[in-house]
Parts: structure tokens; C-alpha cells; sequence
């Protein structure tokens, strides 16, 4: 690695007030869009330290952007200076372009360097990107990262999923990055794929691999949805966070599952409390610190986030990890996000939370959400394709109804309402290597 790990709290703070020092003048010198917001904002630079900085929203961004066209405001340099260009998937609405200056998008690379650190590359491995390379951020940071340590990178852009597994098999691929659905999606394929004759068997199709890299939504750290892939796959499954705004910042350690390492030598994590948008004071050990997470990021200096509201719902873990790094550790992952909250009875739900009780069920294979209105009441209906099949048959639509009744009461005991459940046929709902959105949102469905 080209860097050292920082070995204390202090270190880190040190790092972080040092870059800081540095990020803020050159941002206030030359950045319209940091100019204009804190000079509406009444902010006195030369006295306002950083917890007096406002935070920036997603919206603003989408403002900005609407304001000054292509690419909003949010620049350093002249564009000129600009090398790289990507765009948000615009699943939350209006997708953002972004453009990183040859150092910025280095800094993207070194901080995939210390992620995979985390993950536990090794020397020899060999790593496929199952990722259509296309305007996205994705995983082309990563795939440059590990290309920039040596390690040999496959990119499986622009090929069916079949293709893709051949790909991974031929070349003995040792790590796979990409989304835990398509991850989800790729063992399907192989399991159809084994049922041809004369095909190599599921487990042998992916034999080489060690280790998946997963990334783009909650799942990674979920760990009913983690068990499925892993299970698929016969390999480790290894959680990453980042986000086309702030750049690539956390990732599970390989020492202990279940949770987010965040790169706090490259940004500065806060958790906020949504509804007063006060930050919680990380030290206070009395009680449990759960909210939104709000990232600066301290070395994509062409167009950096200054205290981001990343809309991402997190806890703070503070058991120390086994591992021994002394980074801020995220509970669980990402526990949902802001927007995607749902008030189903009185209680607030997470679609993440519903997809940790869907994935234990074996015969559930894919599944959508919505909030519907039944009785002037919100309701949550869930589409599911099951492996129990949909023919007419009197003994199908029977097992069918005793799963969704097994379902809706294990939702009802942990999350405290009960579901409608609906069969939907085999490959009807989508499946995606970007972003997959199982929860429908209808505009105007009022009570
Ligand atoms: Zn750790």
C-alpha cells in the first residue's frame, strides 16, 4: 500500500484538521457554489469553525445544477482542468453530473487502495467487474484502484450475464464486484446454466472465486441477504458505501462482518439527528447514536462535499473491532434511507428492514414494494416471485398461501404490522446491475 493506516484517534483527527485547513480557503477562493452558499448562509470564514459550516442537501445540488447547466457550480477549476466525467443514476430524481480533475479522481483511487485493504485483497488476486462501464460511477474507481495496485482487473462490460459468468470462469476470476442483486442474479444464472447438459456445475462454473465486493445498495450487510449470496457463490461477501457525490468511503474489514469502516483519514463522518439536524456528539456513551450520516470529503478537491447530507440512516458501533483499526465503525451498514421511511400503522419501516425477513425465506426470489391505501389506512403491499410457481394448480396457489401467511406473520411479529402478499410470475420484476428500486413509490395515492 502506498499509504500507512493511521494507528490512532488522534492521528486521524490530526489528518483531518490538516486537510480541512487546507480544503477550506481554496474552496472559498475559487468554488462559486461554496461561495455563494456560505455567503448566503452569513457564514464568517475567518471565525467559523467547521460545526458552524450549514449543511448541503441533495436538492441543492439538483438546484445548482438546473442553475448552471451541464454541471453545475460546484467546481474549483475552469472545466478544462476536468478529466473525468460521471452521473448520478437519478433513482431519487434528477440525475447530477460530475466531473473530477486528474488529482480528484487519484484521490478516488487511493481511497479504493485502502478499501480493498480493508477487504483483503491479496497479491494474486484476479478481479471481474460485472458492470456495464457506462456513465455511472459504479465501479469504475475501483476497477482503476486495483489496476493501479497490480492486480490483474477484467472488465465484463457490454456482456449478457451468461457471458459474464463464462468470462469470470475462463479467466478464474478470484473477486467480483458488483451489486448484491446482480450478485443474487449471476448465482441464478449459473444454477440455470448447470441444468444444461453437458454444463458445468453451479459451484464449479464459480469455483475461483474467493470474494465479492458488493456495493450500489443496502444489501451487502444484510445478513440474510449476505448468507444468499454467499451460499450461491461459496465465497465471502465483503460490504462497501460510497456514493457518486462523495466518492468511495467505507467498506467492511475482512476481520469482522456486519458492518462499515469509513475512511476517516480521507473524509469526516458525522450522524445527525434528521428531524433537528444536530449532529450527535460521537463521544457521549449514553446512549445510542442513530441518524443520517453527513460526509465531508477532504481530498476531491475539484468538486468537494462540504458536511453532505447523504440521506444514508446509520448507527454508531462503538465496540471496539477485532481487527484493531481505530476507524469508525457503522453497525450493521446502512440501515435504509431517509426518503424510503414508510409509516405503515403508526411505525416507521424501513423497506431495508422488510428485505432482512424476505431474504430468510428460501422460497421468496424476488420481491417489490408499495404503499398502498386499504380502508383509508397506508399498507404495504410486497410482490413476491416465489420458487413455488404460479400454474393454476390448486396445490400450487395452497403453498402459495400458506408461504405468504408464514411471510405477513414473521413481518407482523418483528415490525409490527402485517403485509399484503402478492404472487407475481417468475422474471416479472426487475433485476439490475445498477441501483435496484424495490420500493414503488405512486405519486398521489392519498387517503
Ligand atoms: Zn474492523
Amino acid at each position: 500500500m502506498s499509504h500507512s493506516q493511521p494507528i490512532s484517534r488522534e492521528q486521524i483527527q490530526e489528518t483531518q484538521s490538516r486537510r480541512l485547513r487546507k480544503l477550506i480557503p481554496t474552496v472559498a477562493e475559487s468554488n462559486r457554489f461554496w461561495q455563494s452558499k456560505w455567503q448566503a448562509a452569513g457564514v464568517d470564514l475567518a471565525k467559523a469553525d467547521f460545526s458552524k459550516l450549514p449543511l448541503t442537501t441533495k436538492a441543492e445540488l439538483v438546484e445548482d445544477h438546473e442553475a448552471h447547466p451541464p454541471y453545475g457550480s460546484n467546481l474549483t477549476l475552469d472545466v478544462g482542468a476536468y478529466s473525468r466525467f460521471c452521473q448520478t443514476s437519478g433513482t431519487t430524481g434528477q440525475p447530477l453530473r460530475w466531473l473530477d480533475t486528474p488529482d480528484s479522481w487519484q484521490w478516488m483511487l487511493g481511497c479504493w487502495e485502502q478499501l480493498f485493504e480493508l477487504a483483503g485483497l491479496r497479491a494474486d488476486d484476479r478481479l471481474a467487474f460485472p458492470f456495464s462501464f457506462g456513465p455511472f460511477l459504479g465501479f469504475w474507481a475501483a476497477f482503476e484502484g486495483a489496476a493501479r495496485l497490480g492486480r490483474l482487473c477484467l472488465p465484463c462490460g457490454g456482456m449478457s450475464s451468461e457471458a459474464r459468468l463464462r468470462f469470470i470462469e475462463e479467466n478464474q476470476a478470484t473477486v467480483v464486484c458488483c451489486t448484491p442483486t446482480y450478485a443474487l442474479r449471476l448465482a441464478e444464472v449459473a444454477a440455470d446454466l448447470a441444468k444444461q447438459p453437458g454444463n458445468s456445475t453451479a459451484s464449479e462454473m464459480l469455483k475461483s472465486v474467493r470474494l465479492l465486493i458488493v456495493a450500489g445498495e443496502p444489501g451487502g450487510s444484510i445478513t440474510s441477504i449476505r448468507r444468499k449470496i454467499e451460499a450461491g457463490w461459496g465465497a465471502r461477501v465483503i460490504d462497501h458505501w460510497g456514493m457518486t457525490e462523495v466518492g468511495p468511503l467505507a467498506a467492511e474489514c475482512v476481520e469482522n462482518p456486519g458492518g462499515l469502516h469509513i475512511l476517516e483519514t480521507e473524509c469526516i463522518a458525522e450522524i445527525i439527528d434528521s428531524a433537528t439536524e444536530q449532529p450527535f456528539d460521537l463521544n457521549d456513551k449514553s446512549a445510542t447514536i442513530r441518524g443520517e450520516l453527513v460526509i465531508t470529503n477532504l481530498g476531491r478537491i475539484g468538486s468537494p462535499m462540504i458536511r453532505y447530507r447523504t440521506g444514508d440512516i446509520v448507527e454508531l458501533d462503538r465496540q471496539p473491532c477485532p481487527c484493531g483499526r481505530p476507524l469508525m465503525r457503522l453497525k450493521g451498514g446502512i440501515l435504509g434511507r431517509v426518503d424510503d421511511m414508510l409509516t405503515i400503522r403508526g411505525n416507521n419501516v424501513f423497506p431495508t428492514a422488510v428485505e432482512a425477513i424476505l431474504r430468510e425465506f428460501p422460497e421468496v426470489i424476488e420481491y417489490q414494494f408499495e404503499e398502498v391505501t386499504r380502508d383509508s389506512m397506508p399498507q404495504l403491499r410486497i410482490d413476491v416471485e416465489t420458487t413455488v410457481g404460479l400454474s393454476n394448480s390448486e396445490s400450487e396457489m395452497k403453498q402459495f398461501t400458506l408461504l405468504a401467511e408464514r411471510i405477513a406473520a414473521a413481518i407482523h411479529d418483528r415490525l409490527h404490522f402485517r403485509p399484503e402478499i402478492v404472487a407475481v410470475p417468475t422474471l416479472s420484476l426487475p433485476r439490475s446491475e445498477l441501483k435496484s428500486q424495490r420500493l414503488r413509490r405512486r405519486k398521489g395515492t392519498g387517503s
